[in-house]
């Protein structure tokens, strides 16, 4: 079948949605292409926390914060093998994005903060129930509501050029039907390769079929992919980040982490002590795990903490399941807690002692665990077991600040744009949490935007 469209956008993720909606309130007719059954991919599946300095909750408490701070923490956390100018993009409209997420969308942030590893300060803001559910519900009800087709189980598989190398459409293949589609400009939102293990090992042999991923099934780099033989330039591509707390048998994100993310839990090893800063980076903290006994580490949390989390609330069913598969244990004492994994009790009461006396002191002179906001001392105790696994990839194709994609000789490659985890350059060796949001969300606007003109 062969359609023409303005815009065709590759994929219904949250940076898809973004430049999708973005174009069509300019204009542009669009078409979006999903290979999976439903929309979502990993943006469904993550916290879908937003980086976003000097927001509205930052005022009401008093925390200063600016864009050229978050460019910082960004550099900082990428080793400097970030984009400035993409960064800067980034950090400069991570703000109005979050705003037209809530304005234009819909979406509902909730009245709280996160504090993520590596940023210097509180700035992340939560969608409601603490899951890229309600932003991917949201943005598809956008996208419906506009009139935005979108077609499910469509897999794009190539894009077509004309003879001076400019992208004029893209060939797709349906349940049924296949598709070739002509378009103005056509936009690379599918996503990373976290589940492609051939092309995680070609780029870094160490993240093999032993390391379990977070991602959707769908982040297998068909956009890396599709782009490389129109010759896109790849940036970053070994730079592939393990998230530190998942289910040490499946893999999967576990959301019970957000107390991390408030500061209530300390992490500890089955010898009972903390061995690295629970706010620290994703990658050093995936590391010092991986130097533990049995290559796990285990996270402890009191009922306080637990409640201020409101874990409950949010990720009833992932408890439910943690404490059926022996993966998390509620108990009165620590000592009941801790015998349960086998970890050394005497030694973790001591960990905890010594916790609470920095709690007291406000400071960390172990590991400067940056937000120390209370003791653990409030029984029951819990403590979930986790391992690290593959997360995101920070490489991809290059774009320029317009989101339009570069190819191997530093040009433009006219007619296709990239915004996403498909995108590379943007995060450096290291993305910092809640940063993806923010990333997806702007870049999606601006490919978006500029494709429709
Ligand atoms: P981002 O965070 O960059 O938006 P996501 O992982 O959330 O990335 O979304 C990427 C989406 O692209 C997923 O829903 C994935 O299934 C989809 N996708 C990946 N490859 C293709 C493809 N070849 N054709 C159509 N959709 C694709």
């Amino acid at each position: 079948k062969e359609e023409t469209h303005d815009v065709v956008v590759i994929g219904a993720g949250g940076a898809g949605f973004a430049a999708a909606i973005t174009a069509k309130m300019n204009g542009a007719d669009v078409i979006i292409v999903e290979k999976m059954p439903m929309a979502g991919g990993n943006t469904l599946i993550s916290g879908a926390e937003y980086a976003a300095p000097g927001n509205w909750l930052q005022a009401a408490e008093g925390i200063e914060d600016s864009a050229e701070l978050m460019a910082q923490d960004m550099l900082t956390g990428g080793d400097h093998l970030n984009d400035p100018e993409l960064v800067k993009v980034v950090a400069d409209n991570a703000l109005a994005g979050a705003e037209w997420l809530r304005d234009t969308c819909n979406v509902v942030w909730e009245d709280e903060l996160m504090f993520f590893g590596g940023h210097s300060v509180k700035r992340s803001l939560i969608p409601l129930g603490a899951s890229g559910a309600e932003i991917i519900k949201k943005e598809q009800a956008k996208a419906e509501e506009l009139g935005i087709p979108l077609l499910l189980d469509t897999r794009a598989t190539e894009l077509i050029t004309d003879e001076t190398g400019r992208v004029i459409g893209v060939k797709a293949e349906g349940k049924n039907t296949d598709y070739t589609f002509t378009a103005k400009n056509v936009i690379l939102t599918t996503g990373g390769f976290g589940s492609n293990i051939e092309m995680r090992k070609q780029y870094d042999p160490q993240i093999d079929e032993s390391i379990l991923s977070t991602n959707s099934v769908g982040s297998t780099g068909d956009g890396i992919t599709m782009a490389t033989k129109v010759g896109a330039n790849l940036v970053g591509m070994e730079y592939i980040q393990t998230y530190p707390i998942c289910d040490p048998t499946t893999g999967a994100l576990l959301y019970y982490d957000d107390a991390r993310l408030y500061g209530y839990t300390v992490i500890v090893n089955k010898e009972g002590k903390r061995f690295v800063e629970e706010l620290g980076r994703r990658d050093v903290m995936s590391m010092a795990i991986k130097d533990q006994t049995g290559h796990v580490c285990y996270e402890l949390v009191d009922q306080n903490g637990f409640d201020l989390s409101k874990l409950q609330e949010n990720h009833a069913a992932e408890l439910d399941y943690l404490t059926q598969a022996g993966l998390m244990v509620k108990a009165d004492t620590l000592e009941e807690a801790a015998n349960f994994f086998g970890i050394d009790a005497e030694e973790l009461k001591k960990t905890v002692e010594n916790y609470n006396s920095y709690v007291e002191a406000g400071v960390d002179p172990e590991f400067n665990k940056r937000s120390m906001p209370a003791k653990i001392e409030t029984g029951p105790y819990y403590i979930v077991k986790a391992a690290p696994a593959v997360h995101h990839t920070m490489g991809g194709v290059q774009i320029n600040a317009n989101a339009q994609v570069i190819n191997q000789d530093g040009g433009v490659i006219e007619g296709l744009y990239a915004a996403g985890e498909v995108t590379g350059g943007i995060h450096g060796t290291n993305r910092l949490g809640s940063d993806a949001l923010a990333d997806i969300t702007v870049f999606g606007r601006i490919a978006g935007e500029n494709a429709s003109k």
